[in-house]
This record gives C-alpha cells, sequence and structure tokens, in this order.
C-alpha cells in the first residue's frame, strides 16, 4: 500500500511532526505558565516580607512616641534633673536604628526637650506639615510626613513619625515627632533578592514615593498620582496585576499593599523580561531541536517517497517490458496469454461472445530469404502497425504471439464483427504493397483464421486457440491471403467453399 501510493509516507510524516511540534508548544506554554507562577509566588512572599519588617518597625516607633507622651505626663517631671529627664522620656526611642532626633514640641511649634541634646537645640517647627496637621485635628494618631532633609544635620533623608499631645481638656498641647531615616527602607529593599530589573517602592497613600528601587534620590518625594500602577493601587488593598511603570517604562509582575494601620503603600515587582529570560533561553534550544527533528521527518520521507516512486517507475517499465514485444511494441504472447485468460472468464460471466484472430505472414520463410532477415524485420513492424491500426477499441488486445505470428483478441465481438476486422488487416497488409516476388500475390500477404466462442462449439480458452489455428490452417490451404472462420469439423465440409477470396492485388 505504500509502496503504491508515496505520497501517504509524506502525510504520515507530516502528521507525525505536527504532533511533535504540538507536544513542544504544549509543553513550552506550561514552562511559561511555571515561570510566571514562580514569579508570582516569589513577588508576593517578598511584598509580605518587607510589609511585616516595615509595619514591625513603625510600630516599634509609635510605642516609643507614646513613651515620651506618657513620659510627659508624669508628674514631677519638671523637677528632675535633665539627665534624669532625657531618661525618663527618650530612653525607650533613642537605642532604635535609623531613628534620628526626637523632639517634643509645644502649641506654638517650639522644641521643649529634645532627645540628643539638653537643653534642647533652639528650634521653631510650626510651619512643618505634621505640626499643622496635629493642630487642625485631634485624631490623626500616628502621622508619616514627606520625606526631608532634617534642618540639623542636613544630610540623610528622612521622614518624621508623629503624634499630637493632647491637654487633658483635649485641646492641642503640641507635637511628638521623631525622624526615620529613609535608608532603613533602602537597606531592606536591596536584601531582597528580585532580579535585575525588579523594583520595589514604599509610598504615602497619597502617591508620595518614599523609597524606590533600584534608589535613585531624584525619585524620592516625587508624586505618582494619576499613574496607571498608583491608580491601581488605591482600588484595593493588596493585588497583583501587569503592569508597567510610570517612572522607567519597563513592565512588570507587581504584588502591592497597603501597610497594616499605615498610610503606607508597599509594591514589589518583577520584570517581565526577568520572569520569562530562563524560559526563553530554553524555548530557543527545545524549538530549534524540534524544528530540526520535524525537518529531518519531513526530509527523510520525501527521499523515501521520491525512492519508492523511482522504484515503482522502475517496476511499472520493467512489468511492461515483460509484457511487450521487443520488435513491434505489441504486447507479447505472456502478456496475451494473461488477457485471454481475464478476456475468457469475463465472457463466461457475461455470456458475451470473445472472438480471436491468429495472423500468420505469408511465405515468409521466403520473404527472409530473398529479401534479408532485416529487411523481414521491417516487414514484421508494418504488419505489427496494420494490425494496431485495425484493433483500436478500447479492450481489444494484439500481441505478436510468436515468429510472424500475431494474434488479436476481441472481446464482446461476435464473428462477423471479428472477421469484418480480420478483413480490414488483411487488407491493409496488401495495402502496404510490399514487394515479395515469391509469393503468388507479388506483395506481402496475411493469412488470418478467426474463432469465435459463443455457447458450446467452443468450450474452453485453448479451444478457442485451437480454433483459430485451425482457421489459419485453413486460410493457408485455400490459398493465403485470406480470412477463414473456424467451422467445427462436423459443419466443416459443408462451410468449406465460405473462406472469403482474396482480392488480387
Ligand atoms: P506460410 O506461413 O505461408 O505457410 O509460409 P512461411 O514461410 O511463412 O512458413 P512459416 O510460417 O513456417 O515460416 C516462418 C518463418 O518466419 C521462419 C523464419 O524464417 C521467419 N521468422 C520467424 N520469426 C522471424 C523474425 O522475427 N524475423 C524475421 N526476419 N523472420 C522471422
Ligand atoms: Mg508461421
Ligand atoms: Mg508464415
Amino acid at each position: 500500500m505504500v509502496t503504491r501510493r508515496p505520497n501517504i509516507v509524506i502525510a504520515i510524516s507530516l502528521v507525525l511532526a505536527s504532533a511533535i511540534l504540538a507536544i513542544a508548544v504544549w509543553l513550552l506554554a506550561q514552562m511559561r505558565d511555571d515561570a510566571l507562577r514562580r514569579a508570582q509566588d516569589s513577588v508576593f512572599n517578598v511584598s509580605l516580607l518587607v510589609e511585616r519588617d516595615v509595619s514591625r518597625n513603625l510600630e516599634i516607633y509609635d510605642l516609643s512616641l507614646r513613651a515620651v507622651i506618657d513620659g510627659l505626663k508624669q508628674p514631677g517631671l519638671l523637677e528632675l534633673t535633665p539627665a534624669l529627664r532625657q531618661m525618663v522620656l527618650f530612653d525607650g526611642s533613642v537605642s532604635a536604628k535609623d531613628i534620628g532626633s526626637v523632639f517634643v514640641v509645644d502649641e506654638a511649634g517650639n522644641v521643649r526637650f529634645d532627645s540628643q541634646a539638653s537643653p534642647p537645640r533652639h528650634l521653631n517647627l510650626a510651619d512643618s506639615d505634621y505640626f499643622k496637621v496635629h493642630r487642625d485635628s485631634p485624631n490623626v494618631g500616628l502621622f508619616v510626613s514627606h520625606p526631608f532633609i532634617p534642618k540639623l544635620t542636613g544630610e540623610d533623608l528622612s521622614i518624621a513619625l508623629s503624634r499630637r499631645i493632647s491637654r487633658p481638656d483635649g485641646s492641642f498641647g503640641g507635637v511628638v515627632v521623631g525622624t526615620m531615616r529613609l535608608a532603613y527602607f533602602r537597606r531592606l529593599f536591596d536584601g531582597m533578592n528580585l532580579g535585575p530589573s525588579g523594583s520595589m517602592a514604599l509610598m504615602l497613600s497619597d502617591g508620595t514615593m518614599l523609597m524606590r528601587r533600584p534608589y535613585d534620590p531624584k525619585v524620592v518625594g516625587i508624586n505618582l498620582t494619576g499613574t496607571a500602577n498608583y491608580s491601581r493601587f488605591v482600588q484595593q488593598p493588596s493585588g497583583e496585576f501587569f503592569g508597567t511603570a510610570a517612572i522607567d517604562g519597563v513592565e512588570r509582575w507587581y504584588a502591592f499593599r497597603h501597610i497594616d494601620m499605615y498610610p503606607l503603600i508597599l509594591d514589589v515587582a518583577l520584570s517581565t523580561r526577568d520572569i520569562y529570560v530562563q524560559w526563553r533561553h530554553r524555548a530557543w534550544i527545545i524549538g530549534l531541536l524540534i524544528a530540526g527533528l520535524d525537518l529531518t521527518i519531513i526530509t527523510l520521507a520525501i527521499l523515501f517517497a521520491q525512492q519508492l516512486r523511482h522504484r515503482r517507475a522502475a517496476e511499472d517499465e520493467l512489468r511492461e517490458l515483460a509484457r511487450t514485444d521487443g520488435l513491434t511494441g505489441l504486447n507479447n504472447r505472456r502478456a496475451f496469454e494473461e488477457v485471454l485468460h481475464d478476456e475468457w472468464r469475463r465472457a463466461q460471466r457475461n455470456a458475451t461472445p470473445l472472438s480471436m484472430l491468429l495472423i500468420d505472414v505469408d511465405s515468409f520463410k521466403g520473404f527472409n530469404d530473398l529479401y534479408g532477415h532485416s529487411s523481414g524485420d521491417d516487414a514484421l513492424i508494418d504488419v505489427a502497425r496494420s494490425i494496431a491500426r485495425n484493433v483500436r477499441r478500447p479492450g481489444d488486445t494484439a500481441a505478436r504471439y510468436g515468429g510472424e505470428e500475431f494474434a488479436v483478441l476481441l472481446p464482446a465481438t461476435d464473428e462477423a464483427g471479428a472477421t469484418r476486422i480480420a478483413e480490414q488487416i488483411r487488407a491493409a497488409v496488401q495495402a502496404l504493397r510490399r514487394r515479395h516476388v515469391a509469393s503468388a500475390h507479388h506483395v506481402l500477404t496475411v493469412s488470418i483464421g478467426v474463432a469465435t466462442a459463443h455457447g458450446k462449439a467452443v468450450a474452453t480458452r485453448r479451444a478457442l486457440v485451437d480454433a483459430a489455428d485451425e482457421a489459419l490452417y485453413d486460410a493457408k490451404d485455400a490459398g493465403r491471403n485470406r480470412v477463414q472462420c473456424y467451422r467445427s469439423t462436423a459443419s466443416a465440409a459443408a462451410f468449406d467453399g465460405r473462406a472469403t477470396p482474396a482480392t488480387e492485388a
């Protein structure tokens, strides 16, 4: 089946190659999903970790500020020595890392107590944002300021964390404020593993940037209100999404969360590029391997199909050669016997007549002797051509039966039809006007025996051939260059005179 239809090999190879490709594509898609999922997990975990650290530190810080407020309420605070008073007020807060000065500010904005100096440094903070916020509203709680550079030290970007001091009657009694160096956040961010293009940012709820990784001092303090990412941050307490940073235009996977109880938003993001970099590398390798494999399969299939086609063509040619007579190009005797076998059965099955002509060149021995063997061959070719020209119906078969004898098989043809064709052949050979001085007719002629199997007179294949042979013998006997139909011996005598007489050339 495959040898008969070489294209099946190519079709199978295409199906195979497509299947391999489909599997590879599916696998790569899975790997890509996995890469994203891993990145999502890692971003989520980092955001959780950082949030906890920030929130715990702010809590410690807030507790310190509350401790100062509680200290202020102690009776007899003012009677203590300055050193003792410093201890009572600031003992809890000064030890924390990244904490700058803690001030107690009175209702006019003047610093009354200073964690780092006693007597306090001379400062008025009435124009600071936190002072105004606490003065104007009693219920702010812990206030986180915009980033600034403290006036006293002049370095280290910081934020101020503050709480209001309320008098027993609820009126404004000043502010406790401490500064916190943003370096704390920077160290915290740098400690996380986020890939070369990852980013982290901590911002105030109003969109003011406090710290970002990668660190850039110019970015600290800018306001992100209106950017696409910030708009998503404020919609929910936490979330995840693909977004593009307004600051650097890099696409990333974001996890953000509002830090519990504080007016802060944290985001952690891995760049899409980093997420897929390893996957992309592998996809290239797998893709190239699969492409190579598919190409090899298809190429081999094409080559194989080509070989099959060549082989089939060669086989067909051989088969054709094995059935063809080399000199005349007609079927050879073997092919004739095959056709006869098939047609005989068909005729039996369909109860149709089957006729056979046996054609023999007259006095051919003499022709060879006279004109040479090679002229004899040419004459045979011409005779074959004359036969072929008159046997044209599909299903009719002309063959060289042997030597200078030819046979024609005419399916579904009765005796009258077969005789007509035989007569045409006979006339055609005579019309060649090939000189044959040794013949009684002076030109090359043939005698033809006709036999038809229809009904019982001719019972077997062999009998049909024998009948045609007998008829031919009769034609020779009757003087050659004529067509003779077979008559069974019983009736032969009665029909003896009915051989078609030759018209003299
Ligand atoms: P007739 O049939 O009329 O009784 O006389 P004939 O001379 O043809 O007798 P026969 O059929 O016995 O002769 C056959 C001759 O045909 C013998 C041989 O010399 C010649 N012959 C057979 N095959 C070939 C061939 O392939 N080429 C040539 N040139 N001659 C052939
Ligand atoms: Mg002969
Ligand atoms: Mg002969």
